[in-house]
C-alpha cells in the first residue's frame, strides 16, 4: 500500500484527498495517516492540508523498493526489486535470487557494497551514500555466445540515462565503462550461468559514482562522480536508476530482434570515447596499438594497426588511450 500511495501522490498534480485514498485501499483514515507519517519519517516532504488532502513536494535520495517501484515506468525491467542498505555484492545477491526462482528483470540495489567487484577479480569502490550499486538479472532465451554483447547494451543505456538526467556528456569507453571528461563514472560487470546452449541466468552489475567527493589514491586520477563533473550538483539516485531501466528495456528489446547489435552500433559509436583515437589494447596474449574505428554488430572493437584491421572481442581485454586512461 505504501508504494501505491507514493505512486498516487507522485502522479497527481495537486492534492490527493484522504477519502480517495481510504476508498481506493479500503482502509481507515488513520491507516492512511500512518503511512503518510512513515513516508515523512523517511524524508519525503508531504504537505497535508485540511479538506484538500496530501501533496508531495520533495523526495529524499533513497533507493528503497517503494521509492523505485513508485517511479518505475518499465514493463518488466525491475518488476521485482530487492533493496539492501549494505550487501557483499549486488551481482552475488542477484545470482542467489535467480537460483531461488526470481523472474527475468529482477533488480538488486544497494547503498553500499562491502565486496564490490570489477572484471578479472578486481574490486569496485562502493562506499555508503555515494553511489548506485545495482544488478539487473535476466533469464533470456538466447545463445550464450551472444551474451557478452549485453554489457554493451547496458553501457549504452547507462550513458543515455546519465545524459538525460544530468545533462553531462557521458561517453562509453569500450566495452564496459562510462566516462565523463575522460574520467570513469561507471563500471559494468556481466556474469553468466549457462549449460551447453542454455542460459540459467545473466547478471549485469552496474556501479555509478554519484555523490563521491573523494576516491582512494589508486583511482583518484582516473575516477570521478556526477557530483564532481557537475561542480557540486546532487542528483537523485532513484531517478537515474529509473532511466537506466527504461533505456535498458528499450535497447535490450532491439538487441533481441537479431541477437546482436546491428541496430545499435550507430548509437554506440556516436558516444564511443575511443572513436577515431589511438588506443592501446591490453590483451594478455597480444598487446598492441592502433586506431579505434568503432564496434561491429557483434560488439567487437575495430582497431586499425599499421599492418591490418583487427577485431577485438571484449571479455578479458581493456583499452587505454595512448596518453592516459582514454
Ligand atoms: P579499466 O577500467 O581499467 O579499463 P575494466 O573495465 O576491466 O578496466 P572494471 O572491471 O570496470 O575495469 O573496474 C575495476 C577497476 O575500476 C578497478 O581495478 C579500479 O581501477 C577501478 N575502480 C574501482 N572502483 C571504482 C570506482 N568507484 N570508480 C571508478 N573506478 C573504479
Amino acid at each position: 500500500m505504501k508504494t501505491e500511495i507514493l505512486k498516487m501522490l507522485r502522479e497527481t498534480e495537486g492534492y490527493v484527498s484522504g477519502q480517495e485514498l481510504c476508498n481506493k485501499f479500503g482502509v481507515s483514515r488513520t491507516a492512511i495517516w500512518k503511512v503518510i507519517n512513515q513516508l515523512k519519517e523517511q524524508g519525503y516532504v508531504i504537505d497535508s492540508v485540511q479538506n484538500k488532502g496530501y501533496h508531495i513536494t520533495e523526495a529524499p535520495d533513497v533507493m528503497t523498493e517503494e521509492e523505485l517501484q513508485s517511479c518505475r515506468k518499465t514493463k518488466w525491467a525491475g518488476q521485482e526489486i530487492a533493496y539492501f542498505d549494505e550487501i557483499d555484492s549486488t551481482n552475488i545477491k542477484a545470482k542467489e535470487l535467480a537460483e531461488q526462482g526470481y523472474p527475468n528483470g529482477t533488480l538488486v540495489v544497494a547503498d553500499q557494497q562491502v565486496s564490490g567487484r570489477g572484471r578479472r577479480g578486481r574490486s569496485w569502490e562502493s562506499p555508503s551514500g555515494t553511489g548506485i550499486f545495482m544488478t539487473l538479472m535476466l533469464k533470456p532465451e538466447i545463445n550464450p555466445n551472444n551474451a557478452s554483447m549485453l554489457t554493451l547494451v547496458a553501457a549504452l543505456a547507462v550513458a543515455k540515462a546519465i545524459k538525460d538526467v544530468t545533462g553531462l556528456e557521458a561517453q562509453i569507453k569500450w566495452p564496459n565503462d562510462i566516462v565523463i571528461n575522460g574520467k570513469k563514472i561507471c563500471g559494468i560487470l556481466t556474469e553468466m550461468s549457462a549449460q551447453f546452449d542454455y542460459i540459467n541466468h545473466i547478471v549485469i552489475g552496474i556501479g555509478i559514482n554519484v555523490h563521491n567527493e573523494v576516491f582512494s589514491d589508486e583511482i583518484a586520477h582516473m575516477a570521478s562522480s556526477l557530483l564532481q563533473e557537475s561542480q557540486g550538483k546532487k542528483f537523485r539516485r532513484a531517478e537515474i536508476i529509473e532511466k537506466v531501466l527504461e533505456y535498458f528495456e528499450e535497447y535490450y528489446e532491439i538487441y533481441l530482434e537479431t541477437e546482436d547489435l546491428t541496430a545499435l552500433t550507430g548509437e554506440y559509436n556516436k558516444i564511443l570515447v575511443n572513436m577515431n583515437k589511438q588506443v592501446r589494447v591490453l590483451d594478455p596474449k597480444d598487446e598492441f596499438e592502433g586506431k579505434a574505428m568503432g564496434i561491429t554488430a557483434k560488439g567487437e572493437l575495430i582497431v586499425d594497426t599499421w599492418e591490418s584491421r583487427k577485431l577485438v572481442s571484449s571479455g578479458e581485454v581493456s583499452v587505454r588511450g595512448i596518453y592516459g586512461y582514454v
